[in-house]
């Protein structure tokens, strides 16, 4: 679709994006201002995507029909979400541009595949095991005890993760989890957890957003920091090497998100990938001259991607449905008026109909002229949120 213009005034091309929530609907936002216009797919009728895209295909992810529809509006395709079935994206992929490919996303999709993709990279990785059956579960090494069990498919947040201190635990826990494929990661010890963001264009050039630092509470991403305090060049440097030969060994096209433990002997280990845009990238949108949603929509539509700049410190707070409610458990909306005072306070919120416990319902991005200043603002905006 790059080959003509995005602007073209006799017919602005559409792109389209499977899944509806935050992450398509950031999308939808720098598409639109590309001048592109943009197709959704997602069951809900009422998505944060869905709301503020030109056109809403309200379909489930396999349904032919859905899938013939968005093909017919859309000029590429992109997902939103890494569960979306990878067989949905090869179907799409027969008729239109599909980036990334459903290939590529099933990858990311399969812990073990995930895990097996790092180490052909020469990408360190926690020691495992996958317990597919009851002879590999009795053939788990005592290294890998205390360790974390972990559904194959279908985990995030934290949800499908039992941490099991010693035989008995296993056992139990994978019974727990449905006896389904699993991965056993031996229990690392952290000292912080770091995160990076990657480009990739159909013509291998890869550019990368500076190295991340992230604050998970309760299994759910809660704080990001950006430049990450526990960095320095030669991490940054390291974990972009690792994202880009990831990147280009799948043969990806668009926004990877490359999670990672920084271990307390100061060693880098790769934990999962996101085939898609990521909720630590999101301060990008007001902390960069180029967002990571910028980036995907120029590596879908085949425009030249440029090396992103950070141009501010910036720390992001998740606003989680918890805010939405008060000690007592009464409904309340949180004061948007004293958090919007604070300089350098941007505040996203993604249309969500109700709010939930847990459910990611915005963000907060806070940018200073220092790290420091950054850093004091969002104490700020934290002690106002309560
Ligand atoms: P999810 O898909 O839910 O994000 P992760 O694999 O990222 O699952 O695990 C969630 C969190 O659990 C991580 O961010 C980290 O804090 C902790 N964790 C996961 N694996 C390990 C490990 N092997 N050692 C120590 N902590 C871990
Ligand atoms: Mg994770």
């Amino acid at each position: 679709p790059g080959d003509r213009a995005a602007a073209d005034p006799e017919r602005a091309l559409t792109l389209g994006v499977m899944g509806g929530g935050q992450l398509g609907r950031m999308f939808v936002h720098a598409a639109q201002q590309l001048g592109f216009r943009t197709a959704v797919l997602d069951p809900d009728a009422t998505s944060p995507a869905g709301l503020v895209a030109h056109a809403h295909v309200q379909a489930e992810y396999l349904d032919e029909a859905g899938l013939q529809a968005l093909a017919d509006t859309a000029d590429a395709i992109t997902t939103e979400f890494e569960n979306v079935p990878a067989e949905a994206l090869r179907r799409l992929a027969e008729r239109r541009p599909v980036a990334p490919s459903g290939d590529a996303v099933a990858v990311c999709q399969d812990r073990a595949a995930e895990k097996a993709h790092f180490v052909g990279c020469g990408v360190p990785v926690a020691p495992h095991a996958v317990i597919a059956d009851e002879a590999a579960l009795a053939a788990v090494s005592d290294d890998l005890l205390p360790g974390i069990l972990k559904t194959a498919r279908l985990g995030y947040d934290g949800k499908g993760q039992i941490r099991v201190a010693d035989r008995a635990a296993l056992e139990a826990g994978w019974a727990e989890l449905g006896r389904v494929t699993c991965v056993l990661e031996k229990r690392l010890p952290l000292a912080f957890e770091v995160s990076v963001i990657v480009a990739r264009g159909r013509d291998g050039r890869v550019v990368a957003f500076p190295l991340q630092q992230n604050l998970h509470r309760d299994g759910i991403l809660a704080v990001t920091t950006v430049p990450a305090p526990a960095g320095t060049p030669a991490l940054e440097a390291e974990a972009i090497g690792c994202a880009a030969r990831i990147a280009a060994d799948l043969g990806y096209v668009g926004v990877l998100c490359i999670e990672f433990f920084l271990l307390e002997d100061g060693s880098l280990v790769a934990n999962e990938m996101a085939p898609r845009p990521h909720n630590s990238g999101h301060h990008t949108i007001d902390s960069c001259d180029l967002s990571q949603f910028d980036l995907q929509v120029r590596a879908m539509a085949g425009l030249p991607l440029a090396k992103p700049r950070l141009h501010s410190p910036t720390v992001m707070l998740n606003l989680l449905g918890d805010l939405w409610f008060d000690a007592a458990g009464q409904e309340r909306t949180p004061d948007w008026a004293a958090v919007l005072a604070l300089p350098g306070a941007n505040l996203h919120l993604y249309g969500k109909e109700s709010a939930r416990r847990g459910r990611k319902m915005g963000h907060l991005t806070i940018t200073g002229a220092t790290p420091a200043a950054a850093r004091e603002t969002a104490l700020q905006a934290a002690a106002l949120l309560g």
